[in-house]
Formats: C-alpha cells, sequence, structure tokens
C-alpha cells in the first residue's frame, strides 16, 4: 500500500487521514504529541519536532508521498525533504504563506487586490504610520492565527497608546487599512497533478473574537461575484503550482469589489461544510490530489450551515445538537475543553435553496463579528 505522510497532528490532519485511509492508503502521521487529534487515526505515529532536519528525514523516508497540515513547520526542511519524496503542496507555497509580507508581495506579483499595507520593520517604521492612516491594523508577520498577533488602531489615540510600548513589538510587523467590509468569504481551490483545477462554492464566513465561528455555503453572494472569487482563487492556484488544497480568504467590499486577506496552503476551517454538503469534500480532494488521482468536480448537493465548537460552552450544547434532525457531528477527540479551543464543528444540512433565512445573514452579525 502507498503511505501518504502527514506533518502535523491537528484536526486537519485527523481529518485527511480519515479520507487517506479511506482511499486506501496507509497514513503516516508526524506530530509534535503523542496525544494528539490525529494520532488516532494514523496506522503509524511519530512523534518528533517540525524543525528538526533529522526527525523530518526519517519521517520522510518512511513515506511515499508527503503532505502537512500546519503552516509552522521549518519551510527550509520541508524543501529538504522533497530530495526523498514527493511534497506537496511544495514547501516553496508554505514559505510565501507563512510570511505575510512575502504573501502579500506573491498577490500583487500576480496581480491580485489585497488592502493597502506597509511593512513595520522597527519602532522608527511605527512612529511614522500616521502617514499611513487610520484605522488599520498590525499584524505580526509570522506565526499569527485565529487573530492572535494583531493590534487595532482604530485612531491617533489608539496608536499613541500603542507607541509607548513601540520597543517591545515583535517585529516586523505589517500594517493594513482597516476594510470596512461587507461579507468576509472564502475559496476551497484544489490543484491535481495534471493541473485540473477545482474550486469548491463560496463560503461566507463569521467570526467571533478573532476565531472562525460560522461558514454558510453558499455565501448568498451574486453569482458573478462568486465566479470572480473562484477565478481569482483559481489563478493563485495554477500561478503558484499548487498540488493539493488551499484555502483563499477575500474580503467583499461594499461595492462588490474583492480583496484578497490571506491564503492556507492546506484544508481550512472554511471548508469543512464540504463535509456533509459535497459528495466528495476538501479532505478527500486534498488526498486525491496529493496521491495524483484525478479530481471530480467539487459539487455541492446541499446547503450548509457550520458551526464550530469552541470551548467548554459550545461543548455543554452537544446534548442537544444530537437531537437535531440536520446536525452532522464531528469532534476532534481532544480531552479538554479550554476556552477558545475548537473541539469539533457541526453541519446543518439543508436541500439546496433551503437553508433557512435566519441563518444566511446579518441576523448573526451583532453576535458573531465582535
Ligand atoms: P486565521 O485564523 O484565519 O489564520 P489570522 O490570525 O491569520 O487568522 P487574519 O485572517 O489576517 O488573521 O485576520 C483575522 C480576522 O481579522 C479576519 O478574518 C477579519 O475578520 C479581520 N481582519 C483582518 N484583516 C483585516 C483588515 N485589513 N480589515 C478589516 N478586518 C480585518
Ligand atoms: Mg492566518
Ligand atoms: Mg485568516
Amino acid at each position: 500500500r502507498a503511505r501518504i505522510g502527514i506533518i502535523g497532528g491537528g484536526q486537519l490532519g485527523r481529518m485527511s487521514a480519515v479520507a487517506a485511509a479511506r482511499l486506501g492508503y496507509e497514513v503516516h502521521i508526524l506530530s509534535d504529541s503523542e496525544a494528539s487529534p490525529a494520532s488516532e487515526t494514523a496506522a503509524r505515529l511519530t512523534v518528533g519536532s517540525y524543525d528538526d532536519p533529522t526527525s523530518l528525514e526519517e519521517f520522510a523516508r518512511s513515506c511515499d508521498v508527503i503532505t502537512f497540515e500546519f503552516e509552522n513547520i521549518s519551510a527550509a526542511g520541508l524543501k529538504h525533504l522533497a530530495s526523498f519524496c514527493p511534497v506537496r503542496p511544495s514547501g516553496h507555497i508554505l514559505e510565501i504563506s507563512q510570511d505575510r509580507i512575502a504573501e502579500k508581495k506573491m498577490l500583487g506579483t500576480h496581480g491580485l487586490p489585497v488592502a493597502p499595507w506597509k511593512e513595520v520593520a522597527s519602532p522608527d517604521d511605527l512612529k511614522a504610520l500616521p502617514s499611513f492612516g487610520f484605522p488599520c491594523i498590525l499584524k505580526t508577520t509570522r506565526f499569527g492565527y485565529d487573530g492572535k498577533g494583531q493590534f487595532r488602531l482604530p485612531d491617533e489615540a489608539a496608536f499613541q497608546d500603542l507607541l509607548q510600548r513601540a520597543d517591545s513589538l515583535p517585529y516586523p510587523l505589517v500594517a493594513e487599512q482597516h476594510i470596512d467590509f461587507a461579507r468576509e468569504i472564502s475559496v476551497m481551490v484544489v490543484r491535481g497533478l495534471d493541473g485540473t483545477v477545482r474550486c469548491f462554492d463560496v463560503a461566507e464566513n463569521h467570526h467571533r473574537q478573532g476565531i472562525l465561528r460560522v461558514s454558510v455555503a453558499p455565501a448568498p453572494i451574486m453569482p458573478e461575484l462568486a465566479q470572480k472569487a473562484q477565478a481569482l482563487a483559481a489563478t493563485l492556484a495554477e500561478k503558484l503550482d499548487l498540488v493539493g488544497i488551499m484555502g483563499v480568504e477575500l474580503f467583499e467590499g461594499t461595492d462588490g469589489s474583492l480583496l484578497v486577506n490571506e491564503i492556507a496552503p492546506r484544508p481550512h476551517n472554511s471548508g469543512h461544510w464540504t463535509m456533509n454538503a459535497c459528495l466528495v469534500d476538501q479532505f478527500e480532494m486534498h488526498i486525491r490530489a496529493v496521491a495524483g488521482l484525478s479530481l471530480p468536480p467539487a459539487r455541492r448537493h446541499s446547503d450548509a450551515y457550520m458551526h464550530n465548537l469552541i470551548g467548554p460552552d459550545d461543548m455543554a450544547l452537544l446534548p442537544e445538537i444530537l437531537r437535531e434532525e440536520n446536525a452532522s457531528i464531528h469532534l476532534y477527540g481532544k480531552e479538554e475543553a479550554r476556552p477558545g479551543r475548537k473541539m469539533g464543528h457541526v453541519n446543518r444540512i439543508f436541500p439546496r435553496g433551503g437553508l433557512p433565512g435566519d441563518m444566511v445573514l446579518s441576523h448573526y452579525q451583532p453576535e458573531l463579528d465582535s
């Protein structure tokens, strides 16, 4: 049996491993912890560091192809592994996605629109920020997720406050103009070894305290806008020579314009709805691409409302959710439901066009987007 190696032990690895096992592959997981969500789904588990060249190399020798579910691994290490076995997506793509500045430059090079931005490499750059303008958001260039490592600067006063601790900030940072978007949307795009590109339908995403809370598919947007978002994601997949799946996060402006927020070359939380609303979901598509299999159209047979189960409060709702008719529950096998921790998700599934109106949109906005 062919062996697929997955670097990372989180829920994305767990769900990818299940998809790979279903396709008949032997799954090897490299995780930094014995008791991670992906561990119990692996035929073989290697516990080791994501940065240590020897443990990466040893892992690569036990696999026929390697992918990753986690972005904070050494891109240099991953590139090196390519001399032992194919790595999909490539270490090069990972390297770009790990660095917001490299990411924005790449997007600009390919003519894709991003929010106006400026590199803030030092306290002196920070002092010059008023010329860039407010409101803006300062983000760490590396290791940020779930909105961690962000500083919101609504106005000059907030900026003056931040200046007090200018010397202790984690440079380099990137300043982005605050976008007054109508909606956040995302596209999951997958590209096969033969160059076939497939895009899942566009999802609308809502966050709470920086963490994805709800994804609704299809996003209730004009078909032209959805096509534009998918075309943009497909272009990116081709320009990057992607093999595997990638999440593309976008902002829809109030005037119907699109800006790319960031990319994630891996399965993505905003694509979990595909698990119950598509015949072939994001994880199977990803594994098919990584394994060099053909990619069927990314067809959606149902409407979906994906709700993350975050922390103890959401886990307390489980008995109630279990009694729902349309809810498919996916738990990640995590022991401790700490606040803010993604424990699982629920896909509420409806016939096409049958998503209840109050689930569609702005109804949830006040509660969610805070
Ligand atoms: P993720 O968990 O998606 O990787 P992250 O920490 O990488 O999150 P971003 O996706 O860049 O961070 O930002 C998190 C959220 O903050 C976005 O989904 C959006 O709601 C908001 N946000 C980010 N950048 C901007 C911006 N320029 N203007 C307005 N809102 C923004
Ligand atoms: Mg991110
Ligand atoms: Mg994001």
